[in-house]
């Protein structure tokens, strides 16, 4: 389980005519399992957050710490497509991410695959699969490497209602079983409800402007 600490955050992207303040002096701290949603209207900063957060923009003020204990937490991502490689087999994507080889790497990513109901694709490939395997693929992918965080921006954005709501349970339910901490990027109010303990609102201008726990359980059947 990762700690994160947010410090003071500003960013600016600044062109030729203007400049624009995508993060305003945000400052939080997350520790423990948390599911933790930022939400907040298209362009309030989401996805720069979870730039800055994962060490793809850098921050043009203030702090961020990922720990896990004394060391740097190990980060997984889920992405709003599924982003497989598609000349390689399902399970040989699991694998291809993988810091190390032999038969219990293999077989902790065939449980991961498992966890998400598909073990029989396997030997599969990418076109193979609908939108919503494909995207299942990418969340077992990115819990097989046992990261310490999960950072997930709009996962589901592509999907259909329905399949979209059975990924949340299954989402949830990893969640629960790896204890993992995770940091989830949507614009849908009613998803970061349905899956969060904690929601962290961002408006117009990267303010932060609510951090709320959420006591709603998942509905389990
Ligand atoms: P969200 O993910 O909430 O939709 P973004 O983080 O993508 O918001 O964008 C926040 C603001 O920063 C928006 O006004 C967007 O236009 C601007 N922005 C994002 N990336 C860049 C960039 N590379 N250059 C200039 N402006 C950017
Ligand atoms: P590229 O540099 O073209 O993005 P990479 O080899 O870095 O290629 O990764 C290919 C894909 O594998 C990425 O698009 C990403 O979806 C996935 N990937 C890489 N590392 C991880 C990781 N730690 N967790 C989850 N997915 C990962």
């Amino acid at each position: 389980m990762a700690t994160i600490k947010v410090q003071d955050l500003r960013k600016e992207f600044v062109t030729d005519t203007s400049t624009v303040v995508a993060i305003e002096n945000v400052s939080f701290e997350v520790g423990g399992h948390e599911f933790v949603s930022v939400v907040g209207p298209s362009g309030c900063g989401k996805s720069t957050l979870l730039n800055i957060l994962s060490g793809i923009e850098s921050a043009t003020r203030g702090t961020v710490d990922i720990t896990e204990g004394d060391r740097k937490a190990k980060l997984g991502y889920v992405f709003q497509s599924a982003r497989l490689l598609p000349w390689r087999s399902v399970i040989d994507n699991l694998l291809f991410v993988q810091s190390s080889r032999g038969p219990q790497v293999r077989a902790r990513c065939e449980r991961y695959l498992d966890m998400v109901q598909l073990s029989h694709t396997a030997k599969q490939y990418p076109g193979q699969l609908s939108g919503g395997m494909q995207q299942r693929v990418g969340i077992a992918r990115a819990f097989s490497i046992e990261p310490d965080l999960l950072l997930m921006d709009e996962p589901f954005s592509h999907l259909d209602a329905i399949t979209a709501r059975s990924l949340r349970r299954e989402l949830h339910v990893m969640w629960q079983e790896t204890g993992k901490t995770v940091l989830f990027v949507t614009h849908d109010v009613s998803e970061a409800v349905e899956l969060s303990t904690r929601i962290i609102m961002l408006a117009k201008g990267g303010r932060l402007v609510a951090d709320l726990p959420v006591e709603l359980p998942f509905p389990r059947d």
